[in-house]
């Protein structure tokens, strides 16, 4: 990088030799190369591209991340690192849960238990506006800064995720038949524990970010979000602006009615 640098200051030097300005070049030269050679993931093909944007970084549930430029491929075991009522009794992870849980509801246990599963996420690092919208899959749909799975608003193929609720656990997520554990709606331990209500959350296969269930200090509700559950500001982690989903206390939660962007793929 320091001889690319050089080179191209020895460039500028060449085309600029007879300028008697040019020795005032190399300083807005060199913020310009660093902001270039970083932001090379605009052309995929570079080789500097392979960077992890730092935003990516920021799920630190993962066990892997890579980039090829144009897609991140997150690796994860998609099992919490808090505690919850659903790990086993013998795991240090287990805590045991009565009372009410999301909306209110009285918890009821779910025959199901914890399991240690293996996911990757492979997500668009410029997510763009798709042409078309992709409906959301039932499994997992994005991935939260803890490397849990975000699934959709339905228990099952057009079931309503209402019969399911009372089986919350403590940070409001459950296990699937199976083990997989998974976040419809607000992940109380990002939201209370680990950060707070606006706290970036994590991020749909399409590469869009999930906020939380606060903005600028007060509640996001879905009528300040269009169908798909997002909408268009800048943010901490995306200071130019950014499409991005919220999290809400009403239906759908997470997601509307598909992905804003194309949405990458999840092998799970
Ligand atoms: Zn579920
Ligand atoms: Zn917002």
């Amino acid at each position: 990088m320091k001889k690319a640098l050089v080179l191209l200051i020895l460039c500028l030097g060449c085309s600029k030799s007879s300028d008697p300005g040019s020795s005032t070049i190399p300083t807005p030269s060199t913020g310009a190369t660093t902001g270039g050679t970083s932001g090379g993931t605009t052309t995929p093909s570079m080789g500097t591209a392979s960077e992890v944007p730092s935003y990516f970084k920021l799920i630190y549930g993962a066990s892997k991340i890579t980039s090829d430029g144009t897609y991140v491929t997150i690796e994860s075991s998609g099992a919490p690192d808090h505690k919850s009522v659903y790990y086993a009794t013998n795991s240090s992870l287990y805590e045991n849960f009565s009372g009410k849980t999301f909306n209110g509801l009285t918890f009821a246990k779910n025959p199901n238990s914890i399991s240690t599963g293996l996911y990757t996420f492979k997500i668009p690092i410029k997510p763009v506006a798709a042409t078309k919208v992709t409906a959301t899959p039932l499994g997992a749909i994005g991935i939260s800064l803890n490397g849990v799975p975000f699934y959709n608003q339905y228990a099952g193929p057009n079931q309503p995720l209402a019969g399911e609720m009372t089986s919350f656990d403590q940070y409001y997520g459950h296990p699937a038949p199976g083990g997989k554990y998974h976040y419809h709606v607000e992940p109380l331990y990002l939201t209370q524990v680990k950060a707070d209500k606006m706290a970036l959350l994590g991020f749909l296969l399409d590469g869009f970010p999930v906020y939380g269930p606060w903005e600028s200090g007060k509640a996001v509700t879905n009528a300040n979000l269009d169908v798909l559950h997002g909408h268009t500001h800048a943010t901490t982690e995306f200071p130019a602006g950014i499409y991005h989903y919220h999290i809400t206390q009403e239906d759908p939660y997470i997601n509307g009615n598909g992905f804003y962007g194309t949405p990458g793929t999840v092998s799970q």
